[in-house]
């Protein structure tokens, strides 16, 4: 029985790129996220290739089978034809049906949570733009906290983009287009003026976002005209900032520079649920709950201190979770 508290199925997996994927290697995703549980890391890279060929054996549509970065591989599915391809396998989903608030211990049958983290209330607490499905607030979260769970390292940090700042207006429609990913060509200013650097090593920008977000949210992303041809990974800057001009946002002229007003967006958590290899919820004593499970951004513990794919750890600890509980 799938309960999906949504008027829609997919979750932010629907919103997404559909990019599935990992770091080549168990030591570039350490490198990566020095922070993240090594059991689950190396659970992602071990695991992550079968379960792409499960998917492709559903019949869920693949767009590419590579990541075009060198870092990284993996697919990019067709978010729309993968979310249709995964109902049609569940049988019934049941839509605008939360989990229930309580859980009752010891569990009669199995339950794995997937509810998506808690990227709504951290964006409210902080002051940041949402930039994921609507209903993911945290439920499975606390349920499991209720219950006993432990949690892991990062719960203050996020996966997220540069977003066109208000007054600026965009959707789910805009969500991949309108991200501004040209921090590396800006100077980048928080609202003071004072100077965010940029690690060159920072590749997704991920660790740029979570630095705007500790100031405050808010900042300007100042560009030379020489570098309006660069590309990005959605067009030219150029066309990154033409998009912010017709969603209303702010573009000043400073000096012949390009100042652009952008606002940290929150797309999903780092931090989570403890979980091990199986997917199975630890208490706060290190041991498994019976019953429990918690996949994709539920379970914590994979990327704390970085970034990677939420959809990775999705497909990987979901199907872990299923085989575990199955048997
Ligand atoms: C614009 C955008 C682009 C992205 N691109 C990529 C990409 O290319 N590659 C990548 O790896 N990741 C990407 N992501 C991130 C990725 O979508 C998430 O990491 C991933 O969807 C997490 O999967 P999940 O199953 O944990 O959560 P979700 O996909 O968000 O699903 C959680 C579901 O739980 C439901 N729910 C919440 N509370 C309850 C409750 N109490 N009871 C029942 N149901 C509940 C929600 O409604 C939702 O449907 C992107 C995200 C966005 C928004």
């Amino acid at each position: 029985m799938v309960l999906e508290k949504g008027e829609r199925p997919g979750g932010s997996m629907l919103l997404s790129s559909g990019v599935v994927w990992r770091y080549r290697t168990l030591d570039e995703f350490r490198r990566q996220c020095p922070e993240g549980d090594p059991r689950l890391q190396r659970a992602i890279i071990e695991s992550l290739d079968d379960a792409l060929g499960w998917l492709d054996s559903l019949g869920a549509q693949v767009l590419r089978r590579e990541t075009r970065n060198p870092r990284t591989f993996g697919w990019r599915f067709d978010p729309r034809g993968l979310t249709d391809t995964l109902v049609r396998a569940a049988g019934a989903v049941q839509t605008g049906r939360a989990l229930r608030t309580h859980l009752e211990m010891p569990l009669e049958e199995p339950l794995i949570l997937a509810t998506g983290g808690f990227p709504v209330r951290l964006a409210r607490e902080g002051g940041l733009a949402i930039r994921s499905n609507p209903w993911s607030e945290g439920d499975g979260l606390d349920l499991a906290v209720t219950a006993g769970a432990a949690t892991t390292a990062g719960m203050d940090e996020f996966y997220g983009r540069a977003m066109p700042a208000p007054p600026a207006r965009w959707g789910e429609a805009e969500f991949v287009d309108h991200a501004q990913v040209y921090g590396r060509f800006a100077t980048v200013l928080d609202e003071q003026g004072a100077r965010i650097p940029h690690d060159s090593d920072d590749w997704s920008e991920n660790g740029l976002v979570e630095e705007i977000a500790r100031r405050g949210g808010r900042a300007w992303y100042v560009v030379d005209r020489h570098d309006l041809g660069r590309e990005t990974p959605y067009g030219t800057v150029a066309q990154a900032i033409e998009r912010v001009r017709r969603s209303g946002g702010t573009v000043e002229d400073r000096n012949g520079a390009l100042a652009v007003d952008v606002i940290a967006a929150v797309t999903h958590t780092i931090g989570g649920l403890a979980i091990d290899e199986r997917a199975r919820v630890i208490d706060r004593n290190g041991v498994p709950i019976d019953g429990l499970y918690a996949a994709g951004v539920d379970a914590g513990g994979w990327s704390p201190g970085g970034y990677a794919s939420g959809l990775a750890a999705a497909l990987v600890f979901g199907l872990a979770a299923a085989e575990d509980a199955a048997r």
